[in-house]
């Protein structure tokens, strides 16, 4: 190659370099803030007084990780619904549909879709639970704090369910950009640390857990 033709291909060379990286530059300061990341994972608790023996399920047309919780033993209709971690109410209320789309009326069962009497909790960071199928009307309002172990509800079988049990989830609403609290931003639920398993509504074995949600100055639940 002559000196004339290096010179050339040491211009063009520079030319594309130049412009490869005021692409990169120019397209990263285009693209907005960097996607949010989750806070810290709160303390979860299983949503039941302290000591008390519960069976995680789940079954085929549920969510994957939508959690079904029944007592162990005993009736589980009419049992406490605690918070599981501290939190803001960011919904407490009614929402259920019938098969034509309309809304549920309030305290009704076997709709087709919807919490019945539910309550959201916003634990911050991106951090959410979600609690359905209340037996009555939520013993916490939108917009009022609550500390972990605080009386939510009691179990019953409103919205789309016509079972006694309770609907539970846990959300990491940075997993997706709408942060719509949608099925894309479902996590495994964990519970005092401990992964809950249910993480397929095809393919989960039933859980047992005993519930650690015990008063913060309390002695050890009983074995
Ligand atoms: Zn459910």
């Amino acid at each position: 190659m002559t000196a004339r033709g290096v010179y050339r291909w040491t211009v063009l060379a520079v030319i594309v370099v130049c412009a490869v990286v005021s692409y990169a530059v120019i397209s990263h300061r285009l693209g907005g803030p960097a996607a949010p990341k989750p806070g810290p994972r709160p303390d979860f608790q299983l949503p039941f007084p302290c000591g008390e023996v519960w069976t995680l399920t789940t079954y085929p047309g549920h969510d994957d990780y939508d959690i079904d919780f029944f007592a162990a033993s005993g009736p589980t209709g009419g049992r406490t619904v605690l918070a599981s971690a501290a939190g803001t109410v960011q919904w407490a209320g009614w929402s259920a549909t019938l098969v034509d789309g309309r809304p549920a009326p309030p305290g009704s069962s076997g709709t087709r879709g919807g919490l019945g009497y539910g309550v959201v909790l916003d634990h911050g960071g991106g951090w959410f639970s979600e609690y359905g199928h209340l037996a009555a009307d939520p013993q916490v309002r939108t917009g009022e704090h609550v500390e972990r172990g605080r009386l939510l509800g009691v179990v019953g079988h409103t919205g789309s369910t016509s079972v006694d049990h309770l609907h539970y989830e846990q959300l990491d609403d940075t997993r997706d950009p709408k942060r719509t609290r949608g099925n894309g931003d479902k996590v495994e639920a964990l519970f005092d640390g401990v992964p809950s398993g249910i993480t397929s509504d095809a393919h989960s074995p039933d859980q047992t857990r005993t519930s650690r949600n015990c008063a913060l100055t309390s002695a050890p639940p009983p074995a």
